[in-house]
């Protein structure tokens, strides 16, 4: 199938790329790795795409503040060859190492993936297990979200039609652990987590098991297994299935963090 007919902006400027937003249908367009093939397979219908690959700014990469602060327009590669996420944030280098293949990855952005809210997505679930606040602008100004905010539903955020995500800041972590398992290395997860420590308290999100990434805070392993989350069955695992993995998965990051 062809995408449906839609009109294309490339603005130069966060201002313009704002104001083009305001056209009723318009859709920010990023890495479009999400975004083209569900045009060709006609389940969004566009009006306007907003292509922001050309605004500047949006694609670096600094540590600041105890933490490193990621500009939506990183790509999934720079985010996994960056000395400074390497050295800060392991656990997002080494999630994005799960995500599909180096073509998607290669154009593929941070900001795409978390607008999108996959719920069998890695970046959204090392979002919330980091504690990262994401940027968001909007014709009066940016404001910041606690990821833990910002995932609100199925493929649903607390992003609006006319702003733009700009980036994400990210703390570091004394200690961060990423497990994944799919099919096929690159395949979406069937059930995966991002876990970090900071002091006696860990925070494990799980991904894969809901409409949106699952975040549990823990002291202990008991504490944390009474908390498993049930998870949804898919087209090829029970619900009992997932919430097994989902265990094995617990207890494996809990005893590389201890
Ligand atoms: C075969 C295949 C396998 C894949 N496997 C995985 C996988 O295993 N794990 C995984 O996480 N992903 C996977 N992906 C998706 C990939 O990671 C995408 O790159 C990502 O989900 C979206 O990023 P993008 O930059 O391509 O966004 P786009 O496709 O351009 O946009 C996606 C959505 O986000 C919105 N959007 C994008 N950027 C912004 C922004 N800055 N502000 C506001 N809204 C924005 C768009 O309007 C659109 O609704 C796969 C994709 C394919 C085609």
């Amino acid at each position: 199938m062809k995408a449906p007919p839609f009109a294309y902006a490339k603005p130069r400027s966060l201002a313009e790329a704002l104001e083009l937003l305001q056209h009723p249908g318009a859709k920010v367009l990023a890495g479009g790795q999400s975004l083209i093939p569900s045009l060709n397979m006609r389940l969004s219908s566009p009006e306007l795409l907003v292509d922001i690959t050309g605004l500047k700014g949006l694609a670096n990469i600094e540590a600041r503040d105890g933490g490193v602060r990621i500009g939506a327009l990183c790509t999934h590669t720079s985010v996994e060859r960056s000395p400074e996420v390497r050295e800060h944030l392991p656990l997002l280098a080494e999630a994005v190492a799960h995500i599909a293949h180096p073509a998607i990855r290669n154009r593929g952005t941070l900001g795409g993936s978390l607008a999108l809210a996959d719920p069998n997505a890695e970046l959204p679930a090392c979002a919330l297990a980091l504690d990262a606040v994401l940027i968001v602008a909007g014709r009066k100004g940016e404001r910041r979200v606690p990821a833990s905010a910002f995932f609100k539903a199925l493929f649903e955020t607390d992003l609006k039609p006319d702003e733009i995500l700009v980036g994400a800041e990210f703390p570091k972590a004394a200690k961060s652990v990423f497990l994944e398992l799919a099919r096929r290395q690159g395949d979406y997860a069937i059930v995966g987590l991002a876990a970090t420590s900071r002091g006696a308290e860990k925070r494990v999100a799980f991904f894969g098991v809901a409409a949106t990434p699952i975040l549990l805070k823990a002291k202990s392993l008991e504490e944390a297994l009474k908390a498993l989350p049930t998870p949804n069955a898919d087209l090829y695992n029970t619900s009992a299935t997932k919430r097994h993995l989902a265990g094995v998965l617990l207890e494996r990051a809990w005893n590389k963090l201890s």
